[in-house]
């Protein structure tokens, strides 16, 4: 038996743990936290019985504790750590959004609990102090992303310093083979279409800009400690190898599947063991007959090429070019800025912040620098109107 704990249990991961981990016995959830889900935390309590549940919203959390469900409510930051580090929690999934997964992550790590980590922000923003903290404390971070998934299933029982090069697959997202000026005037609705995954919004968008390529680049360096050159993005349009490891022998090992996150999550969950999904969805090899690759236009996706110099500047870098991406991503969504512009104001702060670059910086330094990156977007930009 083995207790888990979801962080951001109502999102697209969260509810997707629940639906892999369903029919097992053995698994029982104690543990469930959300940003300010309220209606949707209350079903999955009815459902699940868990011990203990963290709103991260304290008003959100009061009108929860007004459905006088038998749980214990806790709220805010505190909230997220304790429910992250209780004794009946051995596992967290960490699939919050945003800067607010790494504390809970650091602790959990401290408190000895294993990781499975959906959360890019963490890695990329706090990989320096999230990676040794995992290895003092003797665990295995467990990615819940897709390509990490497979690029970690492609390593499995092959020695680290044979690898030559990870291949990191991106799908090319709504807009690939366009170049820069069909790009000019795409709205939130065309960019919002991703061919093949169903994804959240955040997400989604990062995926047509291919800053979620950047930030799973840097994802990538952390988790498998390899430099962000031997990092080669691959365009797969067809998301069916999920990614691919080239050892020293030129032999390359990937992973292949449906576009479905749960695999990796059930992955993470049961690794190196293997727990059965649904047999309704299986890759047909004969039937999808084709599959086709192509290197990423880093010039139309110029937020793909901002990954790669946040990640070799290093330090705070990854920081802002995380936080300006999801001031950005933010600003698009409202209209105020349009599609090409996100990058430009992501380049906008990672130029601003070049000169002050913190080579190692702690928790603390990490928060300001997020905070003044956003700064910076909101008052200083001169691309925002
Ligand atoms: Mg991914």
């Amino acid at each position: 038996m083995r207790n888990l704990v979801i962080l951001g249990s109502t999102g697209s991961i969260g509810t997707q743990t629940i639906d892999v981990i369903k029919d097992d016995p053995e698994i029982k959830v104690t543990g469930l936290a959300v940003y300010g889900s309220v209606d949707k935390l209350k079903e999955q309590v009815e459902k699940l019985h868990p011990e203990a549940v963290c709103i991260y919203d304290e008003k959100k959390a009061e009108a929860f504790k007004a459905f006088g469900l038998p749980v214990k409510v806790l709220s805010g930051m505190d909230g997220l750590i304790e429910i992250a580090t209780m004794d009946s929690c051995d596992e967290v999934v960490v699939s919050v959004v945003g800067m607010i997964g790494t504390r809970p992550t650091i602790a959990a790590l401290k408190a000895k609990k294993r990781v499975a980590l959906a959360n890019k922000e963490t890695l990329v923003c706090a990989g320096h102090i999230i990676m040794p903290l995992a290895s003092e404390c003797g665990i295995e971070i467990k990615p819940i992303d897709s390509e990490h998934s497979a690029i970690w299933q492609s390593l499995t029982g092959e020695p680290h310093n044979r690898i030559e090069k990870i291949l990191l697959t991106a799908s090319g997202g709504p807009f690939r083979g366009k170049k820069r000026e069909e790009l000019r005037g795409k709205t939130k609705e065309d960019a919002l279409k991703h061919p093949n995954w169903a994804m959240g919004r955040k997400i989604t968008i990062d995926s047509s800009t291919m800053v979620n390529k950047g930030l799973e680049v840097l994802e990538a360096h952390w988790l498998f400690d390899v430099p962000v050159d031997m990092i080669k993005v691959v365009v797969q349009p067809q998301s069916i190898v999920h990614s691919a490891v080239q050892y020293v022998d030129g032999s390359v090992k990937a992973q292949l599947g449906l576009p479905d996150m749960r695999i990796p999550i059930e992955y993470a969950l049961y690794a190196p063991d293997r727990h059965p999904l649904p047999e309704d969805r299986r890759l047909d090899l004969a039937e999808l007959a084709k599959l086709t690759f192509e290197d990423p236009d880093m010039e139309t996706f110029k937020g793909l090429a901002l990954g790669y110099r946040a990640g070799r500047l290093g330090g705070s870098m990854p920081t802002v070019y995380n936080a300006a991406n999801e001031e950005a991503v933010a600003m698009f969504l409202e209209d105020r800025i349009d599609f090409l512009e996100i990058a430009d104001v992501i380049e906008e702060a990672m130029d601003a912040h070049e000169k002050d670059i913190i080579p190692s910086p702690t928790l603390e330094e990490i928060l300001s620098i997020e905070e003044w990156a956003r700064n910076y977007v909101k008052t200083n930009s001169k691309i925002v109107r």
